[in-house]
């Protein structure tokens, strides 16, 4: 049976080769010819003999994703790349510039089924789950180098936990990108079972939880898996996770005009925030064209930042990034839907 490479960590690799006859160290060489020198082809990794090379094309051939878009923020620079995958299916991703370098919000995805009311990945429904390998190919579709990933693409993380944890153990690999489990992100609409998985995992990743309301009545207006999994099991989850790792989540909280951003709801969070290990992070709404919801005023937001801060809640507000291009955290789908909608 043929072996995507891409879908295997180090130690797998390693028994792969083991199990086709070929040394236990070609793994190494392999690995960091891919994950850390980024070549794309077997042809490239000259340290291998030639008729390994040879085998490796049969055995395990490379594939691409074929990138159909890439745009450039004229604004920040954020790039976003829509990719093919093999069966055809599309995916965004995009590499954000920081000051301290460069952060990759990876799809984990192709779709979702949560269907959030201000989001627009929901808005066609769940496709399937992506690979390991489609997620690290993300990763590998930028030249850049990388010091921080964030699942805050395409889908729920928690949904697909075992391939999203193999892809960033994966990133983790010293062999590869080295990047710590420190400046990994997991952001999720908030799955106890999930976050409780995570947690026993006893990797230091960074836990984010798309809060969004402070009470149950409105959170599941906005996202239906509320009804499923209302605040304090979600909450319950994540203190969990802060007992199990001694980190500190996030809150996230978009500000949706005249929606959840009312100076009274502020203090309904910080009652609900008080005593947890947890900070609030407000990211006002990044608008779309399918949904009639405005992003908060300034002012709003400012008002809402000093109601937690006086609380005594940690809180920060997200900056915008790639707005111009549509790469905003909500704003991925693909480029074909687009299109379609813009038919309507
Ligand atoms: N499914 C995961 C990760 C993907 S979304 C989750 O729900 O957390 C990443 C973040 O972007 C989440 O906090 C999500 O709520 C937020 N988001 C979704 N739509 C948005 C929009 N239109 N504007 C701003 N943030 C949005």
């Amino acid at each position: 049976m043929l072996v995507n490479i891409k879908d295997l960590d180090l130690t797998e690799l390693e028994e792969w080769l083991i199990s086709q006859g070929m040394p236990r160290y070609r793994g190494v060489q392999i690995f960091q010819w891919i994950h850390k020198h980024r070549v794309r082809s077997y042809d490239r990794m000259t340290n291998l003999p030639k008729g390994l090379r040879e085998d490796l094309k049969a055995e395990a051939p490379l594939f691409w994703p074929r990138v159909i878009q890439e745009q450039v923020s004229a604004v920040d620079g954020t790039q976003k790349l829509l990719l093919e995958l093999e069966d055809g299916e599309r995916i965004e991703t995009v590499l954000i510039p920081h000051k301290y370098g460069n952060s990759i919000c990876v799809s984990s995805q192709v779709g979702c089924a949560l269907a959030c009311s201000f989001c627009a990945t929901g808005i066609s429904g769940f496709k399937r789950n992506l690979t390991v390998a489609e997620m690290v190919d993300q990763v590998l579709s930028f030249a850049e180098p990388v010091s921080s990933i964030v699942m805050m693409g395409m889908g729920e993380p928690l949904l697909n936990l075992e391939n999203v944890l193999k892809f960033l153990a994966i990133i983790h690999n010293e062999h590869g990108f080295g990047i710590g489990y420190r400046h990994m992100t997991i952001s999720t609409a908030g799955i106890p079972p999930g976050i409780r998985r995570l947690a026993d995992t006893g990797l230091p990743i960074t836990l984010a939880i798309s809060l969004h309301a402070p009470n149950d009545r409105l959170r599941s207006e906005l996202m239906p898996i509320n009804k499923k999994y209302p605040i304090s099991s979600v909450l319950d989850a994540a203190d969990y996770y802060a007992a199990q790792t001694g980190r500190r989540y996030t809150l996230e909280y978009v500000l949706i005009d005249d929606v959840n951003d009312r100076a009274e709801l502020a203090r309904e969070l910080v009652r609900l925030a008080k005593g947890r290990l947890c900070h609030v992070n407000l990211i006002p709404l990044n608008t779309m064209a399918e949904k009639n919801f405005e992003r908060s005023r300034d002012k709003k937001v400012e008002t809402f930042s000093k109601v937690l801060e006086s609380g005594g809640i940690p809180v920060t507000v997200r900056r915008e990034m790639g707005s111009d291009i549509d790469a905003a955290c909500g704003q991925l789908r693909s480029r074909m839907e687009v299109e379609a909608l813009g038919e309507e």
